[in-house]
């Protein structure tokens, strides 16, 4: 695995007090190695999981041109001979969905067929019932030529994936639509990533869990419980260190338990710039770490990098104390990596343009995640407002919205109507 200080020394305006969103996403991007463990697992239980092979479909799906419709097989040539009174066909059998049939009919006949029936030889069209006169007892079928085309409802043999086709590429978190498709293909088990394990604690005197009383000065850890919602989407073992205390041995036993335990290790709180605790200090004792400014808004402060002990290791992020600033340093750089480290293609996020209801207050120099409500205007346009007040301790702003407002790095104050790019969110974090 690279070192982090090998990425860092590639760079030519590498400052960790002035970095940019996008250095950082590279920087991480760079260090970060997929986990090698791999599982075969069955097909349901594969969901969520991350694909550890190429899957090639096996079969021709469909196995067999079919019909799309209930109605009438026939060969479509008979179309072009159709006299005054339409398309006059003899009917000579059934083909029903399930059946190897084994009728071929001529030019001049047709056969009775069912959606999902195999089409009978020779046949490539199929008129659906509704457009068609049964005569006699059923014998013989009447339709106009001009209500159906020579091919039409018919479902070629692997239409849907052809033998040796790639089905599904190593990486692929598998969604419900991939599962049904492995079933389709016949294939009972697929290989995954073993699930990563990602620890995490809260650090701060002042921080009090849910269930104890709020002791003057002190405020409830929120944290622990966004992080843990935000990595609950990601489907990784979670192992919650709760709260652990400004104190260097308390720290350093969190620390080297975390990384002897885990893929990653998630902290917040106590990586300030200036900050006079000890959370800083465990850290770049024990591993490679660097503590970062970073040109946004709210998420600033940042630790990134790499812890031992006993011989194992462990990826690091101290993300700062502020629940907003957690969120958005979260969904924008710890998402992605871990993803990579699962071994997972990074799902792109969706980035689009609409009109700002209000004016925004912008500083150029770096980017801000402000918390907006996409909501459709009065003429049924889609526009975004923000959530309220926007200071990165208020939760609220977070809580109330549903996407990101990102103004981008040299973007300025937004007026009332000008437009803003926006991240929607809803079901991610
Ligand atoms: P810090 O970066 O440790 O200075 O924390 C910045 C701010 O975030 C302070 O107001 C902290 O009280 C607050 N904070 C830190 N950790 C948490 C937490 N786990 N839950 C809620 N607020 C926190
Ligand atoms: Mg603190």
């Amino acid at each position: 695995m690279p070192s982090l200080q090998s990425v860092i020394s590639c760079l030519s305006d590498y400052d960790p007090a002035a970095l940019t969103v996008d250095q950082v996403s590279a920087i991480i991007a760079d260090v970060i190695e997929p986990i090698r463990g791999v599982e075969q697992v069955a097909i349901r239980s594969a969901l969520d999981r991350v694909l550890a092979e190429d899957v090639v479909s096996p079969i021709d799906v469909p196995a067999h041109d079919n019909s799309a419709m209930d109605g009438y097989a026939f060969a479509g040539a008979a179309l072009a001979s159709a006299g005054t009174n339409g398309v006059m066909l003899e009917v000579v059998g059934t083909s029903y969905a399930g059946d190897a049939t084994e009728l071929a009919p001529s030019a001049t006949q047709a056969v009775r067929i069912m959606t999902g029936a195999v089409m009978p030889a020779g046949c490539d069209t199929v008129i659906p019932q509704e457009f068609v006169e049964v005569l006699g007892d059923g014998q013989r079928i009447r339709f106009a030529a001009d209500v159906v085309r020579a091919g039409d409802n018919r479902r070629c043999r692997g239409e849907d994936l052809a033998r040796g086709q790639a089905a599904l590429q190593n990486g692929r978190i598998l969604r419900p639509a991939d599962i049904g498709m492995l079933a389709s293909l016949g294939i009972p088990e697929v290989k995954v990533r073993r699930r990563l394990r990602v620890a995490f604690f809260s650090t701060g005197d002042e921080l009090r869990s849910v269930g104890e009383p709020l002791d003057p000065g002190c405020v409830y850890d929120s944290n622990r419980y966004t992080l843990h919602g935000m990595l609950s989407r990601l489907h990784v073992d979670l192992i919650d260190m709760g709260v652990v205390r400004d104190d260097p041995a308390a720290l350093e036993q969190a620390f080297r338990s975390a990384c002897e335990n885990a893929d990653a290790i998630i902290t917040s709180g106590g990586v300030s710039v200036g900050e006079a605790d000890y959370t800083k200090q465990t850290m770049a004792r024990l591993g490679e770490v660097t503590f970062w400014k970073i040109a946004m808004r709210p998420g600033r402060p940042m630790a990134f990098g790499r812890i031992t002990s006993d011989g194992r290791d462990a990826l690091l992020f101290g993300l700062p104390g502020n629940p907003v600033a957690v969120m958005v340093t979260f969904y924008h750089f710890v998402r992605a990596a871990l993803h990579r480290q699962m071994g997972a293609e990074v799902p792109p996020l969706p980035l689009f343009r609409v009109r700002s209801a209000g004016s925004i207050r912008k500083r150029p120099g770096r980017t801000e995640y402000q918390r907006g409500l996409l909501v459709r205007g009065a003429d049924g346009e889609w526009e975004v407002r923000i959530t309220g007040q926007q200071g990165s301790g208020v939760l609220r702003s977070m809580s109330e919205a549903n996407c990101f407002i990102v103004l981008g790095h040299d973007e300025e104050t937004i007026a009332a109507g000008g437009a803003v790019n926006v991240m929607p969110f809803d079901g991610l974090v």
